[in-house]
């Protein structure tokens, strides 16, 4: 879906954050390779075509790599590589799920969580609602 277009002087982070307040994970796309972008950048990583258009994604990926991550206090939680179905990865995690359930291969769904000013985006696991 189309995505929202910078401001004046607006930076990718600044466009992405606003992506977020909207509870949607933008992403841009490359109007001279097709690529998708993210990390949000002022040209793409591919090309160096400059001004990437934004877009929305579905939100729904799958896990590409997990990790859970042991603490000495506390449940270990996972780090996990999603790729999105528009065709690109983020790094995340996966929420309201046993770090150890999480698998490669797992259909997740983005949830965007507030973690005091931050907007962070997390994923749960499909069948679970969302
Ligand atoms: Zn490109």
């Amino acid at each position: 879906m189309r995505g929202m277009k910078p401001e004046a002087g607006e930076s990718p982070a600044g466009v992405y954050r606003r992506h977020l307040e909207s509870g949607v994970l933008g992403f841009q796309r490359c109007a001279g390779c097709g690529a998708a972008i993210f990390y949000p950048r002022v040209i793409c990583p591919f090309c160096g075509r400059p001004d990437p258009t934004w877009e929305t994604s579905s939100g729904h990926g799958v896990v590409y790599a997990t990790t859970a991550v042991y603490r000495r206090e506390g449940d270990p939680y996972n780090v996990v590589l999603v790729d999105l179905e528009e065709g690109f990865r983020i790094m995340s995690r996966v929420e309201a799920a046993p770090a150890e359930d999480v698998e490669v291969g797992a259909r997740v769904t983005l949830r965007v969580d507030h973690e005091g000013d931050d907007l962070i985006p997390v994923f749960v696991l499909r069948d679970e609602g969302r």
